[in-house]
């Protein structure tokens, strides 16, 4: 069955929610000269569209490169970044000559070294490469990209001087000074452009000649317009050229690393790619031309005239201001930037609709799938040994800085939680567009499947008020794994027409007894199991035929007891605009390790919800900035069954994300402390699910200062993560008892904390997390 793919990600989804924050950028090309020594036919820079090189200097003068410089290392200081990368580029860079590479170079180490990591590269032709600059390569630490495109025959088919001649002779004599020993450490690897009329392996084997520490395979600038060459009309050349090289290079034992076919396997073990044409991680680059002005990602320049253009400047914009420019905002928010056909590919993750510029279509713009697409979708199934179509994507490889930073602090702001909350919704989308292949086996789902699509074009708020329902989750991962119905897709439909109140007529399952519906509540019925009829129009609900719920979605009165009509409501607690269910009957809500209590009675409900609404009300006084992750991420708490110990117990689960569960605790302050608790745990899930916080092929354990059994690390992670809020709210607290739990929470933390650290086993972003943390408890001192 063909997969329907209207059911679309959130567009402001996946962090791209606006947060009134820029994500940072880390990249930068500087178009140090706006001239070329070669004329390649194949250049995006002088022979497409976009001709805007004809009005830039020559060259880059020193008062911009200083201008620039200082802004790169403002934004870096800003944003607490811990590298930048910046890359000389061209038309070609060496015509700068060696003394003016020394300035640019010095100027830019000056101004950034101080405040980031500079990992500064060059992009070149090679033709004019020699010993003296080599010289400046080195002694500024700049490694350089040469161009070569194989073998003579190969490289001359575009690569050529404007008379015609050949550079390939020069191209070999610069990589051959680039393999001496004296300045070896200054060659990054070769930047080859595939063309299919080149034999793959010949040109696979002339850049390996050249001992490059890296390949790197570009597709050639083409979009929907101006579509790539397809020799004999075949449908996927450049997969077929590039899996050539593939099947060789596995055959070799992958003796050099080809980026593309590294990003591509990285993607297929759920790591980032290394690479911006594939996968879905956030492209945070900028280019400056030679006058100063900020530019979009050069390969737009493929596209049309101005294309690439931003009307920023280095003289008078910060570089937030190109961050914020939508042009290069919406390159970093991952699946939510792509287009609904590449939302709904089951190789979305790994693939990440191809570079920005293969996009562009005139009339709607890179609202499109890459026109390398059906090359795309080859290259990935074969590279990355077919991906399951039913797992999930991840919608962005990463949290930005910042927002690591603002949840490591303890609480986070709103917009944190906001994003996470986006994430979470756009990881349901991807599993329901996932389940969605299998519905052509169950008729009950394949209707529900149907009206949820239909829905989602007509009225998507109603959809995503289920969708963010957390029990959704979690049935739609069961039934991922074979755990549970796929016909329950029914009942999630049906739940969205009441939101909408629309029309709608379909059967659902009936399981145990109920037809559930989520963030509504359930219908009791005679049958234990089979399949009933449910109409719904203008809110109220029909079973089998027969009236039985006037208004489905109107909350339940808590006090109310379950009358004969068989409806049983889900009750909400309205707290100050937050609307949070007590969910004592959603049939997938039992994911925590203490068995959840049945339906409540009317007065017991009574009791949750009015305590529930005291209990937000007391974080809001007490702790307003762990309100903001309550209030925007809190939806369900879910009664727990008192183990006769008399111990509160108190559960998240990262599958129910925005769901708490809890046993019945005597008084507001121990429950505001176990919703704080419990909201850091979900807060830290949603972080894992997008940013690996620690590597996690290592199975060594801690020891933590709460525990006697060693712990794995991303049990000490959420410990210490969930322990720093409780000793912050104590903290708050007055009193010789709060002073007491205070100090005992604190030193969880603290010990926990130093023991993460000391293992090694966190990443780059993990440990800025956990040292983010850090500040907050020596902050306490
Ligand atoms: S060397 Fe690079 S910049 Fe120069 S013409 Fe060729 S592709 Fe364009
Ligand atoms: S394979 Fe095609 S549809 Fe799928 S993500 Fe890539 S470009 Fe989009």
């Amino acid at each position: 069955m063909s997969r329907p793919s209207s059911l679309r990600s959130d567009p402001a989804g996946a962090g791209g929610e606006p947060t009134g924050r820029v994500a940072p950028l880390s990249q930068y090309v500087l178009k140090l000269v706006s001239r070329c020594d070669l004329a390649c036919d194949h250049c995006y820079v002088y022979e497409h569209p976009d001709q805007s090189w004809r009005r830039q200097p020559r060259m880059m003068a020193p008062e911009t490169v200083e201008a620039v410089a200082g802004r790169i290392a403002e934004h870096a200081a800003a944003h607490r970044l811990d590298g930048v990368r910046v890359v000389l580029h061209g038309g070609e860079p060496l015509l700068a000559g060696a003394a003016r590479l020394d300035a640019t170079a010095a100027a830019l180490r000056r101004a950034v070294d101080p405040v980031a990591r500079l990992d500064l590269r060059m992009q070149s032709n090679g033709v004019l490469l020699t010993p003296a600059i080599c010289d400046v390569l080195v002694a500024h630490d700049i490694k350089v990209g040469i161009s070569l495109d194989g073998d003579r025959a190969a490289n001359d088919r575009h690569r050529r001087h404007a008379n015609g001649a050949s550079s390939h002779r020069q191209v070999l004599r610069a990589l051959a000074l680039l393999r001496s020993p004296d300045y070896r450490s200054a060659y990054a690897g070769i930047l080859c452009t595939v063309d299919v009329a080149n034999d793959p392996i010949r040109v696979y084997e002339a850049l390996l000649a050249e001992e490059p520490p890296h390949v790197d395979f570009l597709l050639p600038h083409a979009n929907w317009d101006n579509p790539p060459a397809r020799p004999d009309g075949r449908a996927t050349p450049y997969a077929d050229w590039l899996l050539a090289v593939h099947r060789r290079w596995l055959a070799d034992g992958r003796p050099v690393p080809i980026r593309l076919l590294e990003s591509l396997i990285a993607t297929a073990s759920g790591h980032g790619s290394r690479s911006e044409a594939v996968g879905l991680g956030p492209a945070d680059l900028v280019v400056v031309e030679t006058d100063g002005t900020f530019e979009q990602v050069d390969s737009l320049k493929s596209a049309f005239e101005g294309a690439a253009a931003t009307g920023l400047d280095v003289f008078r914009h910060r570089v937030d201001d190109a961050a914020a420019h939508p042009g290069i905002a919406v390159r970093q928010t991952g699946l939510a930037g792509l287009c609904a056909t590449c939302r709904a590919c089951p190789v979305v993750r790994h693939c990440g609709g191809g570079l920005y510029a293969h996009r562009y279509r005139a009339g709607n713009g890179f609202d499109n799938p890459s026109v390398y697409c059906p090359d795309l979708l080859e290259l990935v199934r074969v590279v990355t040994a077919a991906p399951a179509v039913d797992e999930p994507a991840r919608p962005a490889d990463s949290l930005s800085p910042d927002v690591l930073d603002d949840l490591g602090a303890g609480p986070g702001t709103a917009g944190s939680a906001e994003q996470l909350a986006a994430i979470h919704l756009a990881l349901v989308r991807a599993l329901l567009v996932a389940l969605s292949d299998r519905v052509g086996s169950d008729p009950v789902a394949a209707e529900g499947w149907r009206l949820l699509v239909d829905l989602d074009d007509r009225r998507p708020e109603a959809v995503r008020a289920v969708l963010t329902h957390p029990f959704v989750r979690r049935w739609a991962r069961r039934c991922r794994d074979g755990a549970a119905d796929l016909s329950y897709l029914a009942c999630v439909a049906a739940a969205a027409a009441v939101h909408a109140r629309v029309r709608a007529d379909l059967p659902v399952p009936v399981r145990d007894g109920l037809v559930g519906l989520p963030t509504l509540g359930a219908i009791a019925g005679r049958a234990e199991r089979g399949v009933v009829r449910l109409a719904t129009d203008e809110g109220d609900v029909r079973v089998g035929g027969r009236r039985v719920i006037p208004d489905a979605g109107r909350d339940g009165d808590p006090a109310r007891a379950d009358g004969p009509d068989g409806w049983l409501p889900v009750r909400a607690v309205g707290v100050d605009g937050h609307r949070l269910l007590l969910e004592d009957t959603d049939p997938h809500r039992d994911c925590y390790d203490v068995p959840v209590e049945p339906r409540l009675t009317g007065a017991a409900a009574l009791g949750w919800t009015r305590q529930l609404a005291r209990a937000v009300r007391r974080i809001d006084v007490e702790a307003p900035d762990y309100a903001a992750g309550v209030r925007t991420l809190l939806r369900a708490v879910v009664p727990l069954r008192a183990d006769g110990t008399g111990r509160f117990r108190s559960a998240a689960a990262g599958a129910a994300f925005g769901a708490v569960a809890v046993t019945a605790v005597p008084d507001d302050a121990t429950l505001a402390v176990l919703l704080v608790h419990e909201v850091q745990h979900l807060k830290l899930s949603a972080a894992l699910d997008v940013c690996d916080l620690f590597d996690r092929d290592d199975t060594r354990t801690l020891t933590v200062p709460w525990r006697d059994d060693p712990r794995p690390v991303e049990g000490a992670l959420h410990g210490v993560y969930a322990h720093l809020a409780v000793a912050d709210v104590w903290r708050r607290r007055p009193g010789p008892v709060a002073e007491g739990h205070f100090r005992r929470y604190r030193d969880w933390t603290d010990g926990a904390i130093d023991a993460l650290l000391d293992l090694g086993v966190l990443t780059a972003p993990g440990d800025r997390f956990v040292r983010r943390m850090r500040a907050t408890v020596d902050g306490w001192a």
